[in-house]
């Protein structure tokens, strides 16, 4: 459905061409008519699906000659930045509707601009909930008048810590106004401000939520332990993405990381919520405008962040939660765009999580292995074909060729020459990856090991192939990531990698060895330091795996019956 088949004025529909829109997306043909109509309304779709518009352009509609003088539309968002998103995406909606005054505030900005702003008569006023709490208490934001409250991003604002904030806005303001929620996921906590706030409300949903994750290529790629950023540095030289999005869990790891970046020459900057807002607003103008190509960021802070033209995504961490992965890679393929999404992942734990989010958003992702340097130089030079098929040269580098032609070096050899001194130059700056798969590749002499304790021993006639069984089964990990295992009276003691310790734990509780439930801990007083660390207890025998009685040492082969094929169990869900 097309936005001129709505009611709309012509003000709004002249704004809505002016912005290149014809086609409404599903939410908005959804959702715009009942907000028209004064229904409340909830409204579940993913980023990326034009919320803004839907609750935009109904608002600024709302806005007459008999309430243009008073605060008639409020609407709360999450963060700083989503507020100015808005903010701006109303201003251009209002562009010919000259009565409708929009105005931002937000915290970490001056109060006393935002109060002129206010004073000077806003009438859709768009905030973030702790701010907006400041101006009403200040009494230099008065809603007596208001018609319309917009929660955007609902769940994100009670994952912030808003929801305080959220129920003295809403308990605050006239009764009789229209209430209007837009979420990506309804947990309880939506639902009960939606049964306590709003009156019958109309829930709107999109039937294809993954319609925007279906046009992203999603891949992933195995890194080692601690090779992270090493390996995002190749990618970035192998894929030279013109704009793209690294997320990480922390503030401390999108620092270290930007900086890590950045040092290596890349232009990256870092977008987090410990910034000051000055600073943010900068970074987000650098991304914008391209002069920088790559914004490390938190969730938080990147939350609905509408930049237009990122075509890749990375996921440097694994995101702590499946929605999240959604948002992240929702931030390319906007709008009908396609794009690609990467995750680094370490350990098995990390991939036991990603098909998880696989199997969650129900879509596949593929793994890569990381390119090594004859792939990359393949890829170097096709971008460089790309380029140079966009650029003209200038004139004097005319010259340049033909003196070059004189001295003997056709133009032929001369591009040739260039291009290869260009690539090389990054090829020798990517780091070394060994080709072989670093998970199975783990357990060197440096992996750290630490020993779990399992509460059944030697007088439950255990041998070490019934542990091993078990382990191998309840973590779905390879019998080579299980170390020396000794068994005792009555418990038994296996080393396993460090990493993958909270993994196994988690996985072999509860658990069953020869029909027998147990109960598995980590050892307390172990060294972390390595297989040797720790004296053997000299009164108890030892089964060590390597020299089990079973006629071989090649501990790969006597357990190869336990170890599960990976490969194999990552293709079952494709
Ligand atoms: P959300 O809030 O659901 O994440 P946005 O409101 O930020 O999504 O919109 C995502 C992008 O889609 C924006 O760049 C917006 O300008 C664009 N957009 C929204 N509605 C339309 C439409 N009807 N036609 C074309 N583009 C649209
Ligand atoms: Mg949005």
């Amino acid at each position: 459905m097309r936005f001129n088949e709505l009611n709309l004025s012509q003000e709004i529909l002249n704004a809505v061409d002016e912005l290149g829109f014809s086609e409404m997306t599903e939410i908005q043909e959804k959702s715009i008519p009942l907000l028209l109509q004064g229904h409340d309304v909830v409204g579940r779709s993913n980023t990326g699906t034009g919320k803004t518009a839907a609750f935009g352009i109904p608002a600024v509609e709302s806005i007459n000659d008999s309430n243009k003088n008073a605060v008639t539309v409020l609407i709360l968002c999450p963060t700083r930045e989503l507020a100015l998103q808005a903010h701006g995406e109303i201003k251009k909606f209002a562009h010919f509707k000259r009565i409708v005054r929009p105005c931002a505030v937000y915290g970490g900005a001056s109060m006393e601009k935002q109060i002129f702003e206010l004073k000077r008569g806003a009438n859709i006023v768009i905030g973030t909930p702790g701010r907006v709490m400041d101006h009403i208490r200040r009494r230099t934001l008065k809603l007596e008048n208001l018609r319309c409250v917009i929660l955007d991003e609902a769940d994100e604002m009670l994952n912030m810590g808003f929801r305080e904030d959220i129920e003295s806005i809403l308990s605050g303001v006239p009764e009789d106004r229209q209430t209007v929620l837009f979420s990506a996921t309804m947990p309880k906590e939506i639902m009960a401000i939606t049964e306590k706030f709003q009156r019958d409300p109309v829930h709107v949903k999109i039937k294809s939520a993954q319609k925007t994750v279906d046009l992203i290529e999603q891949y992933y790629f195995e890194v080692a332990m601690g090779r992270k950023t090493d390996a995002l540095r190749l990618l970035l030289k192998a894929y030279s993405p013109s704009s793209c999005m690294v997320f990480c869990n922390t503030r401390a790891m999108v620092d270290q990381l930007t900086e890590e970046l950045q040092k290596h020459g890349f232009r990256a900057a870092g977008l987090h919520g410990d910034m000051k807002q000055a600073q943010r607003t900068q970074v987000m103008n650098s991304f914008k405008n391209k002069a920088c190509e790559i914004l490390v960021a938190t969730d938080v802070a990147a939350r609905g962040i509408d930049v237009s033209g990122i075509d890749t995504v990375f996921n440097y961490d694994l995101p702590q939660d499946n929605e999240y992965y959604i948002h992240r890679i929702g931030r390319t393929g906007r709008a009908g765009k396609t794009g690609t999404a990467y995750t680094l992942i370490s350990g098995r734990k990390q991939f036991h999580e990603l098909r998880d989010i696989s199997k969650y958003i129900n879509a596949e992702i593929t793994e890569l292995p990381l390119p090594d340097k004859e792939g990359i130089l393949a890829m170097r030079q096709e971008a460089m074909i790309r380029d140079i098929t966009s650029i003209e040269a200038h004139h004097s580098a005319y010259s340049a060729i033909d003196r070059l032609a004189s001295m003997g070096i056709d133009a032929r050899e001369a591009a040739a020459r260039l291009i290869d001194r260009i690539i090389q130059e990054d090829i020798d700056s990517i780091p070394e990856f060994e080709r072989a798969h670093p998970l199975k590749n783990r357990r060197g002499s440096s992996a750290k090991t630490v020993k779990i304790d399992i509460n059944i021993g030697r007088n439950r006639r255990i041998a070490p192939n019934f542990i091993l069984g078990a382990l191998v089964d309840a973590t779905g990990m390879s019998g080579k990531d299980f170390g020396k295992i000794d068994i005792f009276d009555d418990h038994t003691t296996v080393e396993v990698p460090a990493s993958d310790t909270d993994y196994i734990i988690e996985s072999t509780n509860p658990m069953k060895i020869n029909g027998q439930q147990v109960t598995v801990k980590l050892c307390t007083g172990t060294s972390s330091r390595g297989h040797y660390s720790r004296p053997r207890p000299k009164d108890k025998p030892v089964f060590d795996r390597r020299k089990a009685a079973y006629g071989s040492r090649n501990k790969s082969e006597v357990y190869k019956d336990y170890i599960p094929n990976r490969k194999k169990r990552t293709k079952k869900r494709h």
